[in-house]
């Protein structure tokens, strides 16, 4: 497959062999996407495929081998997969970073309230949403409850084809006339976000009793558990195929499965090689790679150092030249250009719909302020790792100059003194409840990060 070009799309490259590999690929993803609708879940089922494949706990080893296939699971919403390189960890490691949280609604600590005889929830938004996007469709809710008595319960309402759904009011044309002229930020706003979850009082049971009643008899959860959970209302809507030629795959949080998944089945896939690959499926990247769950803390390096230490390296000079020597991949969707849209955009380098996965040298807002800018060296190493691999990629930068912007994980792992550049799919409705991929750029992503980790 040729592996650059701005005039035909990857479709067109594709021989009849490959496009069906793209169309299995995209079925795959799918199931995934159904399965890992929060980080939770998410980080389960990459743990579990792992195990699937033959990696093992790090924590169980005691030495570490060539070929060697470990993972760390982290406070159940991060990941980290590596297969051991011939190579020492000291010349550094091939490493790509996706995340797998994504923009939803989270339920406040005391979110069961009742007014007119409608139950709902009350909500506060994570990640970056338009809030009017979120209301009139079927919402799922998604977590854990931890108990009074310290037990985890997995809840799951609405992901099942004959579960009930929640669902959040909007207010009628007829009476919207107030609604109307308000900015479309401020017609539907974070306090309205009130997603209805019951309404059947029974005799003197008020409706949000019935409710309490109902979660106590499924999940035995009581309200003041609420106090101790983590619950996302993601949308109910499974991942499906768009388009007569099933060219696109629309679902909730392509940002930032869709590079997870990649990452995943490359790593999966790849052939164990020189230098260590490493594939991590980080937590809160969507609200600033905060709290230890996000890149910004300590796990990753610890990781590392772990590795390093079955190894026979304890010094810190061994975790500086693995760090300086390491390059890394950061996977991250990236906007490409949307025909409708097409004022927000630079067209000669913006990232097109259907040619690839998306090299970004910089991101960050107006003059890259907060930007990973990477190194032309290791932007011409990968573009050449890509072309020698027949891997199908493009360059993209997020929008115009003075447009807006947005950062990724990049930056946080730069910190630490590796090579780091921006890679991933391009997409259109970024951080809408459901998005849409082409599935052609998201299977580049594959063949991407595969060729990656192979390369030395
Ligand atoms: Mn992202
Ligand atoms: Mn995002």
């Amino acid at each position: 497959m040729k592996p650059y070009s701005r005039t035909e799309t990857v479709w067109q490259r594709m021989n009849d062999e490959e496009r069906a590999a793209c169309h299995a690929y995209g079925d795959r993803y799918k199931t995934f996407l159904n399965v890992a609708r929060t980080e939770r879940l998410a980080s389960r089922e990459i743990v579990r495929q792992a195990q699937a494949a033959g990696f093992r706990p790090l924590s169980e080893c005691t030495a570490l081998h060539p070929g060697d296939k470990v993972y760390y699971h982290h406070k159940h919403k991060s990941v980290i997969l590596a297969v051991i390189g011939t190579d020492e960890l000291t010349t550094g490691l091939k490493m790509v970073g996706s995340h797998i949280d994504s923009p939803r609604l989270d339920l406040k600590a005391n979110p069961l309230d009742e007014k007119e005889g409608l139950v709902f929830l009350r909500t506060h938004y994570y990640g970056g949403i338009k809030k009017y996007q979120w209301v009139t469709m079927p919402l799922a809710l998604v977590g854990v409850v931890v108990t009074r008595d310290g037990a985890s319960v997995d809840v799951a309402i609405g992901l099942d084809a004959d579960d009930p759904v929640l669902y959040i009011t909007d207010i009628l044309p007829h009476l919207g006339q107030t609604q109307a002229t308000k900015k479309v930020g401020d017609a539907i706003t974070g306090e309205m976000l009130l997603p209805v979850i019951g309404g059947h009082a029974d005799g003197d049971t008020s409706a949000k009793d019935m409710i309490l009643r109902l979660l106590a008899d499924k999940y035995g959860i009581e309200e003041e558990d609420f106090t101790s959970a983590e619950l996302e209302v993601v949308p109910a809507q499974d991942a499906r195929d768009v388009g007569l030629d099933r060219a696109f795959i629309m679902g909730h949080g392509h940002d930032d499965r869709v590079c997870s998944f990649g990452n995943l089945e490359a790593i999966l896939a790849a052939t164990p090689g020189r230098k260590t690959q490493v594939a991590l499926f980080t937590d809160k990247e969507e609200i600033g790679s905060y709290g230890n769950t996000g890149v910004n803390s300590s796990y990753v390096v610890d990781f590392i150092m772990d590795m390093l230490a079955l190894c026979g390296h304890d010094d810190h000079r061994a975790l500086r030249d693995t760090l300086r020597h390491t390059e890394i991949l950061s996977a991250d969707v990236t906007a490409s250009l949307d025909p409708t849209f097409a004022d927000v955009m630079e067209r000669n380098n913006a990232s097109l719909t259907g040619y690839g996965i998306a090299l970004t040298k910089y991101t960050g807002s107006r003059g890259k302020s907060g930007s990973n800018d990477a190194n032309a060296e290791f932007v011409g190493k990968v573009r050449k790792i890509f072309n020698d691999n027949n891997v199908p990629w493009q360059i993209g930068e997020l929008g115009k100059v003075d447009q807006g912007g947005g950062g990724t994980i990049a930056l946080y792992l730069a910190a630490w003194g590796c090579e780091v550049v921006d890679c991933g799919v391009p997409m259109l409705s970024m951080h809408a409840p459901l998005e849409l991929v082409e599935k052609a750029d998201a299977y580049a992503a594959y063949l991407a990060y595969r060729a990656f980790f192979e390369s030395n």
